[in-house]
This record gives structure tokens, C-alpha cells and sequence, in this order.
């Protein structure tokens, strides 16, 4: 089939529907994306349970990397911790 008849059938609507990828809306962003997406190109947002489950735990909060990094940063421990705008606030005040 040309590009050009595929076209035509679009418009006459013969384009079968297993034809077409399914499309759903991101509960994040309310994007339009596919079905089989398990992360959002919108937003990044992770949609796959399985794969979400595996980002938190990678991503879990170790007092011991919070309180190395508050040494280094002012609120680098609470950003690290995922309160980025209370530590952004604090770096804030701690500068003046
Ligand atoms: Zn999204």
C-alpha cells in the first residue's frame, strides 16, 4: 500500500482499528501517548508499577548520603531526600 492510498483510506475511514497503535491519556500530564508506553515522553513520568517500584527503591532515602551531602550543600540533605523546595529555601536563607 503507498503512503498516498493509506491516506486516502484515512480519509474515507477504512483504517482498520488494529491498524493503529492505542493511544491513552497520561494521568500525569493528560498527554496523549500509547497504551504500551511504560514512561511518559511528555512529562518522564514512569508508568510501568514494575518499573516505578524499581526507580523509588533505587532511589531510597539513606540518612548517612542526606547528612554527607547537608556537609556539602546547604539543604542537600533535604533535596536529596526529594523535598526540593524546602531545601531550596533553606540554601536560600542560609546565602543572605
Ligand atoms: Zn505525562
Amino acid at each position: 500500500m503507498s503512503t498516498n492510498s493509506i491516506l486516502q483510506a484515512e480519509v474515507r475511514g477504512e483504517i482498520k482499528a488494529n491498524d493503529q497503535k492505542e493511544l491513552k491519556r497520561c494521568p500525569f500530564c493528560a498527554e496523549v501517548i500509547l497504551t504500551e508506553a511504560k514512561k511518559c515522553k511528555y512529562c518522564q513520568e514512569i508508568l510501568d508499577p514494575e518499573l516505578k517500584t524499581s526507580a523509588v527503591s533505587r532511589l531510597k532515602w539513606s540518612p548517612a548520603t542526606a547528612a554527607a551531602l547537608s556537609l556539602l550543600v546547604p539543604g542537600g540533605g533535604q533535596i536529596y531526600r526529594g523535598k526540593f523546595i524546602s531545601g531550596c529555601l533553606w540554601a536560600f536563607f542560609v546565602a543572605i
